[in-house]
């Protein structure tokens, strides 16, 4: 896996990784590697200070027009989320550790759920396609939320 380096909305490069997400599995570089291994990362650019989240999904269960072995997607948090993320972070004890449950952590983690119903890429791409996200709150919980595209 390769974290992605200029943004997405400005295509500057200098992306700050502020948080190690979720990991699943074992890297196919490592040993002990099961064929399958996920990882997802949030990164902030430094420039227009998006959010980028960045979805890794590896399988290399390799067969008869399989699909790709490396998948990656992309969603872009806006500049409120950033906030309500930056002040977050300041209260996660280990943001280099995908097993952290803290507040955010547990968030972010909730992009599992969310279908952006984009293409995936098969490398880090600047001009990538990837939908946007951003938190809300509910009740006393806040939560992320796919927006939903201007028709
Ligand atoms: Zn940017
Ligand atoms: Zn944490």
């Amino acid at each position: 896996m390769a974290a992605i380096t200029s943004c997405l909305v400005c295509q500057a490069s200098g992306l700050e990784l502020l948080m190690h997400v979720r990991d699943a599995g074992i890297p196919h570089e490592a040993s002990g590697h099961n064929f399958a291994y996920a990882s997802t990362l949030l990164l902030a650019c430094q420039q227009c200070g998006s959010g980028i989240l960045q979805k890794y999904s590896h399988d290399c269960w390799n067969y008869w027009e399989d699909e790709d072995w490396d998948m990656y997607w992309w969603y872009v948090l806006d500049l409120t989320s950033m906030q309500t993320i930056r002040q977050l972070l300041e209260t996660c004890p280990a943001a280099q550790d995908p097993s952290c449950n803290c507040t955010l952590h547990l968030i972010l983690r909730g992009s599992e759920t969310i279908y952006g119903g984009i293409q995936h890429a098969n490398a880090p791409s600047s001009h990538a396609d990837f939908a946007r996200l951003t938190i809300v709150q509910e009740g006393d919980h806040s939560k992320l939320q796919l927006v939903q595209k201007e028709s």
